[in-house]
């Protein structure tokens, strides 16, 4: 892969500690709390301390002063590759997106685009203070698509795992080679910051023999499943896999939405992780079930899911959670004939977990990231208050779950390496990604021509 200029070799020379100064520190960790002020000590890819006061001389010094220090966001469900054709589907229905993206756009990706969608992603994620992603790249026609989407992400420099979407024309033999290859090629540091998991289409589009071969293949290889259920009404994928005995920890299950109400139980009693993405499900697939995983015990994560539709950042995912709980309680109480409820349906910190901690569970994680805790690796975001629409500030975790923006986030650590700094990525040649993704953008419009109420610019 030809990548130019666009990555910066060298811009910061970072010594191995890193001390990060008199920043109100949210460390989203029960155990510890939160600080007004406090100092955060890094040493290579790991938290040390988050102490009041820190002083190690020889550390390379970050000026936290004015700023709100948060765990990373973890996004756990999101379709990076489409971050080229982005906001085109902001007036389609679900059809409207499959016939357009899916059926369409998508045919005519060559790898190299597959790895500009991947790369130009991944860096809008990690700019808004994403560190951390479930990537369900469902456009691996070819051994060659998911490599590049691999080296995407690789080279945008995020944590996570990339989910290939198995072919279901191929033979399990087939399947099972390019699965290996991948490991062999990518995946073969377990301290890597990558990791492969297996995206399958699921019973909602394969037959429940195939899926069964698919998903003991996978366990053979011990590779975690993600799989979309709930899109289509009335077909029942929770119930016939866990009929079945498919589910289980090892597997993630996106959206479920239009459920039955007892498969909601077997997604509790199967230990199964979930994510759920509200904007996108609001537009084209179902009410976010939150409240009703959350009633069986189940913390799902949240995702941005697709940014043909919406934006790639996590703070309107959390917004939007948050509110519509929050409305559904509400709702509920005057139902029952609550006139003045006493307590409102989710906390902002509640929220702010399911699109951290929960986040990192999904992706089997979250003994490395998901909290500011000491031992876990330094992922963190460093959101500014003196902008307008944070000045002055008086309520840091409220701030951050309803008021916060991209482009508040100042800095981002990614396992202790800086990658945005003063409102700045550090490590990619803008112009380059701009260009780059233009002429991706171009070719793909090109080929197939551009989608139906864009006005590509
Ligand atoms: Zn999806």
């Amino acid at each position: 892969m030809e990548l130019g200029d666009v990555l910066l070799e060298g811009v910061v020379v970072m010594s191995s500690k890193t001390l990060i100064k008199n920043g109100c520190v949210l460390t989203f960790d029960k155990r510890i709390g939160n600080y007004t002020k406090a100092d955060i000590l890094i040493e290579g890819s790991k938290i040390k301390a988050i102490h009041p006061q820190i002083e190690v001389p020889d550390a390379h010094l970050v000026d936290a002063t004015n700023m709100i220090v948060i765990p990373g966001f973890i996004d756990g469900h999101r379709h990076t590759w489409e971050a080229a054709i982005r906001e085109i589907a902001t007036d389609f229905t679900f059809y409207d997106y499959e016939q357009v993206v899916l059926r369409g756009l998508r045919n005519v990706y060559r790898p190299h685009d597959v790895f500009v969608g991947n790369f130009l992603g991944a860096l809008e994620a990690l700019n808004s203070g994403v560190t951390s992603l479930l990537d369900w790249c469902h456009n691996t026609p070819t051994f060659a698509h998911a490599e590049a989407g691999i080296m995407g992400l690789k080279h945008a420099g995020i944590r996570g795992s990339f989910y290939y979407n198995v072919q279901d024309n191929l033979s399990m033999n087939e399947t099972r080679h390019i699965l290996c290859g991948l490991l062999e090629r990518y995946f073969t540091h377990s301290d890597d910051l990558l990791h492969l998991g297996v995206a399958l289409t699921g019973p909602e589009g394969t037959p429940m023999e195939l899926l069964t071969q698919q998903m003991h293949m996978c366990r053979e290889l011990g590779l975690p499943i993600s799989i979309h259920v709930g899109d289509i009404p009335n077909i029942k994928s929770v119930k016939k896999m866990y009929k079945a005995g498919l589910l289980g920890p090892d597997v993630n299950l996106v959206h479920c939405t239009n459920l039955e109400e007892e498969e909601y139980k077997y997604v509790a009693d199967s230990g199964v992780t979930v994510a759920i993405s509200p904007a996108s499900e609001m537009q084209m697939i179902g009410i976010p079930v939150t409240g009703k995983l959350l009633n069986v015990g189940v913390k799902p994560s949240l995702g941005v899911d697709s940014v043909t539709a919406m934006a790639g950042d996590m703070f309107m995912q959390v917004r939007l959670v948050l509110q519509l709980e929050r409305m559904f309680y509400l709702q509920g109480q005057w139902d029952s004939g609550v006139d003045t409820p006493k307590i409102l349906g989710m906390s902002s910190q509640q929220a702010l977990d399911l699109a951290t901690i929960e986040g990192a569970r999904v992706l089997g994680i979250d003994q490395k990231v998901g909290t500011l805790t000491p031992g876990k690796d330094a992922d963190l975001t460093l959101v500014r208050y003196t902008d307008l629409n944070l000045f002055p500030m008086n309520n840091p975790v409220g701030a951050m779950a309803l008021c916060a923006e991209t482009m508040n986030v100042d800095s981002v650590f990614v396992s202790g390496r800086a990658i945005k700094r003063h409102g700045q990525l550090v490590h990619v040649n803008m112009d380059q990604v701009l260009q780059m993704a233009r002429e991706s953008r171009d070719y793909i419009f090109t080929m197939r021509g551009v989608p139906y109420g864009s006005k590509p610019l």
